[in-house]
């Protein structure tokens, strides 16, 4: 039960806390506002504490806000080969403000329907800083003073921030983060991408696409090193095609500024002058003032927040989750975690499974993966089956002249269990939903090409992919 109305109209001296709940969360992100919603489903009283917007990186600086964009570029795209599909449309052009407004409006929008969401749940939010000041207390910085706050449970879902390094200069001008590249007024003339991981490869497909000049510089051998060695040698070729250059195994001493722009001086003495610089070198969790020292609560040496399968801290009843914990810094499994604990904390026992988590990347062509990659598989010795299908041999690819990439599927050639599929091509973060399932279950090859897939759809390579790991696919 929610005390909250009840004790501010009681004397501070008489109530020391300005608010009693069963649960308080810290943070409202993809994390929290899902934990917060999920105990309140299991009859908890709740409430949430958000320092700046609801919704957290996810809506306001990440997930949305470059789906948005990355929807914008490729309608540009599109729109220049309208030709190809036997349209004319004349004098094609980016009107960049537009699209940046429409951004805004698509988050705001959400935004609001989060806080409808927590309204309907009827989960207090309460608008400030959280620290944890013993076990079930937390002190809100608000902007009318501190409230105290007491809970049986906590859950912290403070997220992450863009990590950056202090030879790098950040300062948010010409040297930026994906934080300000969301918010550019104008389409740079030239941007240098240091990191070609996910968010570094997505703003480098973004804005090479509406124009400016990109390179993308990265110390490791290739650009999306987590993922199969054929996807991402596939998104590395991708990127130049599109015209964007590429430096792998480069590193990057340090950055100056000067003249309306940045200059990287790489370790081969080579400088690289950009009208902007994006860092996407990684994020750092936040943990720092949250009292997490002063209770002892661990975490381990990149800060982030020890948790065990329940999301479950080392102290009784604290619970972490999402980008704070690191496991993997995604928005659906920091919202699987939130789950998970809400439902540890009603008393329903959960766990966390983290081997069938899908990814999904929106660079050109898309890429979505799932399950063990071939080198992971290998790695682990195990004898692995193949199966591979081209989107250029699908009829619904060609149809939709986007027919650049694949399906890759591997199995235990001992099992013939299904353990990854990893897509580039077109749709592909909408087609891994069926491997996941697939993976998860522990399906084999067989019972998966067993399954109807319709005509004409993307998914045919799926299945195609599938029957393909046992030499017997139909249309290659
Ligand atoms: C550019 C970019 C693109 C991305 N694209 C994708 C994508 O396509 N798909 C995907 O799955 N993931 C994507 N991500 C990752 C995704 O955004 C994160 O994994 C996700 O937001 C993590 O959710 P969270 O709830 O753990 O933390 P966050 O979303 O970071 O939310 C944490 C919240 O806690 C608040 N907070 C922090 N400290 C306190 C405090 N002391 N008191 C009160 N409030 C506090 C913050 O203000 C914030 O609102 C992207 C990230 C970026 C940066």
């Amino acid at each position: 039960m929610c005390y909250a109305e009840q004790n501010r109209d009681n004397s501070e001296k008489e109530c020391a806390f300005v608010f009693e709940c069963d649960v308080a969360v810290v943070g409202g992100g993809p994390g929290g506002y899902v934990a917060a919603i999920r105990a309140s489903q299991l009859g908890q009283s709740v409430c949430l504490i958000e320092k700046d917007r609801l919704g957290g990186t996810c809506l306001n600086r990440g997930c949305i806000p470059t789906k948005s964009l990355v929807a914008g570029m490729e309608a540009f795209a599109l729109a220049k080969r309208l030709g190809e599909f036997g349209v004319e449309a004349k004098d094609v052009s980016v009107d960049f403000p537009k699209m940046i407004a429409r951004k805004n409006k698509i988050v705001s929008r959400l935004r609001a329907g989060v806080g409808f969401l927590l309204k309907r749940g009827k989960i207090k939010v309460i608008a400030g800083t959280g620290r944890l000041v013993a076990p079930g207390r937390i002190s809100v910085h608000t902007s009318e003073g501190p409230e105290e706050i007491k809970a049986d449970n906590i859950i912290i879902a403070t997220g992450s921030r863009p990590l950056v390094f202090p030879a790098f200069g950040y300062h948010g001008d010409n040297v930026i983060t994906s934080d300000e590249a969301l918010d550019f007024q104008e389409v740079p003339e030239s941007l240098l991408v240091v990191g070609g991981g996910v968010i570094g490869c997505e703003l480098a497909f973004i804005f090479a696409g509406l124009g400016s000049k990109v390179t993308v510089v990265d110390v490791m051998p290739t650009v999306l090193p987590m993922e199969d060695p054929d996807v991402s040698g596939f998104i590395q070729a991708s990127l130049k095609k599109h015209g964007i250059d590429v430096m792998c195994g480069v590193k990057i001493e340090s950055i100056t500024c000067g003249d309306g722009e940045a200059t990287a001086l790489l370790d081969s003495g080579q400088k690289l002058a950009a009208k902007k610089v994006l860092l996407s070198v990684g994020r750092r969790a936040n943990s720092e003032g949250l009292g997490l020292e002063e209770l002892g609560i661990e975490v381990n040496r990149r800060g982030e927040i020890m948790v065990n399968e329940r999301m479950e801290t080392n102290i009784q009843n604290i619970y972490a989750i999402g980008d704070v914990v690191g496991n993997i810094m995604l928005a659906h499994v920091a919202s699987h975690e939130g789950t998970v604990a809400a439902n540890n904390i009603a008393g329903h026992r959960s766990c966390m499974a983290y081997d069938a988590v899908p990814g999904a990347i929106f660079t050109r062509p898309e890429v979505a993966s799932v399950g063990l990659n071939e080198s992971q598989a290998k790695e682990q010795g195990i004898h692995v089956k193949i199966g591979k299908f081209p989107f250029m041999a699908s009829g619904k690819a060609l149809a939709m002249g986007q027919t650049d990439g694949f399906v890759k599927i591997i199995a235990d050639a001992d099992s013939d269990v299904i353990l990854g599929a990893h897509i580039v091509g077109p749709g592909a973060t909408d087609l891994i939903p069926e491997p996941t399932v697939a993976v998860r279950t522990e399906m084999t090859v067989r019972e998966f090409t067993d399954t109807i897939h319709a005509h004409p759809t993307l998914a045919e390579a799926l299945g195609e992919a599938a029957l393909a790991v046992h030499g017997k696919a139909i249309h290659v």
